[in-house]
């Protein structure tokens, strides 16, 4: 157990991102917070000290270090618990932007008796509060991650407490469901009264239902938060390190005339018409003896599995390979664009016979053509997210892995259930708890510490 991170003390960290900017913050949290802010900022005028000030009220004035040096000026605003982020007494200083001047007044605060904060400490104290619940302290990480609008608008329905309300809702079910269950122990088997029976087989249904609701707004959620997985395909020397470099715009992959030297797989983030995508470079497609090589086309293949779009590149500097005509007859239309490189050197003896996929001309090397493969991608992106719906909260990686496990036990109880027999009240009744148990950790009921440490290492520095 990480004791450190006691609700007693006072911490501190710079909130703003490093770097130049108009105004940087420093936001310190905990039962002395609105002291340690006295001791570093002397208010203009005659006002009063921030441990007098009125909660959510801001004072101008000079932030000064330990010795009474002047470092910078600016406001001060003071919270007071339970009415602040923390659900602890809260003063932010702001001061000008700028890495160095923002440090020089956090440790002017340091020196005033703070302890500098965890990664995500300001948010683990929310919730340990009772200020959030995990499934909206996570939100927070999301919102401020977002690349997209749509990945914002999930993030803010998320925080809001939408999904917790799902979460919730489905472990009430499932309490009422475990009540009823244990209830039936009271009973001879076949004294039950039928309707007993056939309305816990319903709430049973129900709550699987629910479960699988959440589960499958799973790919969505991968989508906004990670970006769509764009995999690069096709055969070695085609031109896939090109287009990937020409896609990101600066050299990534190493570009080479030698076949298979991109034996592994190369990944790269970035945001297409407000879009995450992630580029993913796979080693050329060939059957080949070479061990490492068969290594990387193994990899290609999962990734291609992985993926929700495929660029399929062809070399049309020569007539189409078989190779490639076998492997676009596996390709799903719906999902690849096939990209014609070497258009420049296009060979007369080039024909492409699949009329079903939508084909790219492209000279990768020259650049040409690279704007049309975007294009494709945008209105791919566009036909899969529905960028107008109207925001709604989709499950993440931790809460999946909770809920399939929450699953497999309402099903055992189902199982168990529908079995009959004595002991099936007992034996359904003790999978619904583990059920109950499991959806407990997605919203925090039931957790410990190092699922928060988990949870908040993933924070950044002043959140
Ligand atoms: P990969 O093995 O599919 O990743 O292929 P590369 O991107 O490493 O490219 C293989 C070779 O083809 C390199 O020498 C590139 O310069 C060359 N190449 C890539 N695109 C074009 C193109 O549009 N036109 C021509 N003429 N050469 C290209």
């Amino acid at each position: 157990m990480n004791t450190g991170l006691g609700n007693n003390t006072t911490i501190a960290a710079i909130a703003t991102p490093p770097g130049e900017g108009g105004v940087g913050i420093v936001r310190i949290s905990g039962p002395d917070a609105l002291g340690t802010a006295g001791r570093v900022f002397r208010r203009a005028g005659r006002g009063e000290a921030p441990a007098a000030m009125e909660a959510g009220t801001f004072a101008y004035g000079r932030f000064v270090a330990g010795d009474g040096t002047e470092l910078d000026r600016g406001l001060c605003l003071v919270m007071r618990a339970p009415h602040s982020f923390t659900g602890e007494d809260t003063a932010e200083l702001h001061g000008h932007g700028g890495a160095i001047n923002l440090r020089r007044i956090l440790r002017a605060v340091l020196d005033a008796g703070a302890r500098g904060a965890e990664p995500g400490e300001f948010s683990r104290r929310a919730f340990l509060n009772g200020k959030v619940d995990l499934v909206q302290a996570e939100a927070i990480c999301d919102l401020v991650r977002a690349q997209s609008d749509r990945a914002a608008g999930a993030a803010t329905e998320q925080l809001e407490g939408k999904l917790s309300r799902s979460f919730d809702g489905l472990y009430d079910h499932l309490m009422d469901a475990a009540a009823d269950v244990e209830a039936t122990l009271d009973f001879e088997e076949n004294e039950l009264p039928a309707r007993v029976l056939e309305e816990l087989d319903a709430r049973l249904k129900h709550g699987l239902d629910e479960v699988d609701r959440l589960l499958s707004t799973w790919d969505e959620g991968r989508l906004l938060r990670e970006g769509a997985r764009v995999v690069i395909l096709g055969r070695p020397n085609a031109g896939k390190s090109t287009l990937l470099n020409a896609l990101l715009g600066y050299e990534r992959a190493i570009v080479t005339e030698v076949s298979g030297t991109t034996r592994d797989t190369i990944e790269e983030g970035y945001v297409l018409d407000g879009f995450p995508v992630r580029l993913v470079d796979t080693a050329g497609l060939r059957e080949t003896d070479c061990a490492i090589e068969r290594e990387g086309i193994r990899r290609a293949e999962e990734t291609h599995r992985a993926s929700h779009f495929a660029l399929y590149v062809v070399d049309v500097s020569g007539p189409l390979e078989a190779e490639d005509e076998t492997r676009l007859g596996l390709l799903d239309p719906g999902c690849t664009v096939v990209v014609l490189n070497k258009s420049d050197v296009r060979s007369p003896d080039f024909h492409f016979p699949f009329s079903e996929f939508e084909v790219v001309e492209t000279s990768c090397a020259q650049g040409r053509g690279v704007e049309d493969v975007r294009r494709a991608l945008t209105e791919f992106l566009e036909r899969n997210i529905d960028r107008h719906a109207p925001p709604h909260a989709v499950i993440g990686e931790r809460h999946r892995a909770l809920l399939d496990e929450a699953r497999r036990e309402i099903e055992a109880a189902c199982a168990r259930w529908s079995e009959g027999g004595e002991t099936r009240a007992d034996l359904a009744a003790e999978h619904l708890r583990a059920a109950l148990e499991t959806l407990g950790a997605i919203t925090g009921r039931a957790f410990h510490e190092n699922l928060l440490d988990r949870i908040f290492s993933r924070f950044c520095l002043g959140k």
